[in-house]
């Protein structure tokens, strides 16, 4: 049973207006770390209302600490994590299964006044729907939906099984996705549709977060030569490790894949606080941090050779060198990703591109994590084009988003078959 790729593009064309409403409401809900429930509590009702059977569940409520891919995490409630699993159960299965992943987790706003609309009120303007996570993704979990929405429009239904999944945490540990694994769900191939700009993304590097904890010895400031300050003392360990950044980008000029990107490993000082008053050096300073690792190194080798270069700048600090700084490995410790050219996944989803865009897609490699690193069945991102992710005025193009819509009906009525909607 196939349908006419025309018959597709119409389908997605005729629920556009709603596809945008549907982003508009999801864009709404403020999901930051910790704040998703009534964003995913809404999505789950929604789901339930197409006939979809749905796993509602908290990331409290897995056993996945033990699990390869596992972050480790801090300061954050995990009965507050949840998580949805939506299943289109086939009666009689006969293409090949699918996982339509998206997550709904947005990274902070930064001051508000900044933005020319407010984040999470989404706002279209010059064909793009601006707002915080419009991007990155939650325009690809309405491309998701609504690809389904489009074959139900013309009588049909996935004639394998596929799983709708709306996850937590991928922008801090991707936990979210793992313990989708953990519940046991699992399928031939796993699309997620970030924001590639309709691009297949062929590989990222690996990602780590940690946190910098450094004492420091309080004086009155009026004798600050007698102490140190924590604050100052980890400036000097943030200069080595971007001298450290330096040479780990010339190694990448080596490297099969990223050599083509400019200083793919990049290291950013996220988050700082220290201190705790004015006329007082301070005795304590905290930096989260985050940095790449390239395809190839091993995250325990890198672990390593970061926290030598670490603590020997640490032993050039007179104060820091009796009282060594401490390194929290708390977040992201997520393995690099390269997805194999050849499956018959990537030449399925070629073919849709072709079919609805008239030429080949186009690769992207991303210095960046995506949650395609879990799946361990061939997995792929490929979605619209986003711009200004964790930037202000985020957003997503329109036309874009109705394509990759397309793009992705298309080719689940190919992977998963189809069936008459019963
Ligand atoms: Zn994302």
């Amino acid at each position: 049973m196939s349908i006419e790729p025309s018959a597709i593009a119409t389908a997605v064309e005729d629920n556009f207006a709603a596809q945008i409403e549907w982003l508009t409401k999801l864009v709404g809900f403020p999901t930051l770390r910790g704040q998703e429930s009534p964003c995913q509590d809404w999505l789950a009702r929604d789901f339930a209302a197409r006939g979809w059977s749905v796993d509602r569940y908290c990331l409290a409520d897995v056993d996945m600490a033990h699990l390869s891919g596992f972050s480790p995490v801090m300061d954050t409630d995990y009965a507050r994590a949840v998580q949805v699993v939506a299943t289109i159960r086939s009666p009689e299965p006969r293409g090949r299964s699918l996982i339509l992943q998206g997550h709904v987790d947005v990274v902070p706003t930064g001051p508000i006044e900044m933005w020319q609309s407010p984040p999470f009120s989404a706002t279209v303007r010059d064909g793009r729907l601006h707002g915080r996570g419009a991007g990155d993704m939650k325009a690809g979990v309405s491309a998701m939906v609504f690809a389904l929405a489009a074959l139900r429009h013309l009588g049909y239904e996935p004639a394998s099984d596929v799983y709708v999944e709306t996850v937590t945490e991928e922008e801090c540990t991707g936990n979210g996705a793992l313990s989708t694994l953990a519940r046991g769900y699992l399928a031939d191939a796993c699309l997620i549709p970030e924001p590639t700009g309709q691009r297949i993304l062929r590989g990222t590097v690996g990602v780590m977060w940690f946190r910098l904890k450094l004492r420091g010895r309080p004086v009155h400031v009026s004798r600050s030569e007698e102490g140190t300050n924590a604050i100052v003392s980890a400036f000097g360990l943030i200069e080595a490790i971007r001298e450290f950044t330096k040479a780990l980008n010339e190694r990448a000029k080596q490297h099969p894949w990223f050599s083509k990107i400019q200083n793919p490993v990049k290291f950013n000082p996220g988050k700082i606080k220290g201190g705790d008053w004015a006329s007082s050096t301070p005795s304590w300073c905290e930096v989260d941090c985050r940095i790449a690792v390239l395809p190839g190194m091993s995250l325990e080798a890198f672990r390593r050779e970061l926290a030598e270069v670490v603590m020997k700048a640490a032993k050039r600090d007179s104060f820091l060198a009796d009282n060594l700084p401490e390194i929290v490995w708390n977040g992201f410790q997520a393995d690099d990703y390269v997805l194999e050219p050849g499956s018959d996944f990537e030449t399925a989803m070629r073919a849709a591109h072709h079919a609805a865009m008239g030429a080949e897609p186009q690769e992207t490699i991303l210095p960046a994590v995506t949650d395609c690193r879990f799946y361990g069945i061939p997995s792929l991102a490929y979605g619209p084009a986003g711009a200004d992710g964790h930037g202000f005025d985020e957003s997503v193009e329109l036309e874009s988003l109705k394509k990759a819509t397309i793009v992705i009906a298309r080719f689940i009525s190919e992977w998963c078959g189809l069936r008459p909607a019963g």
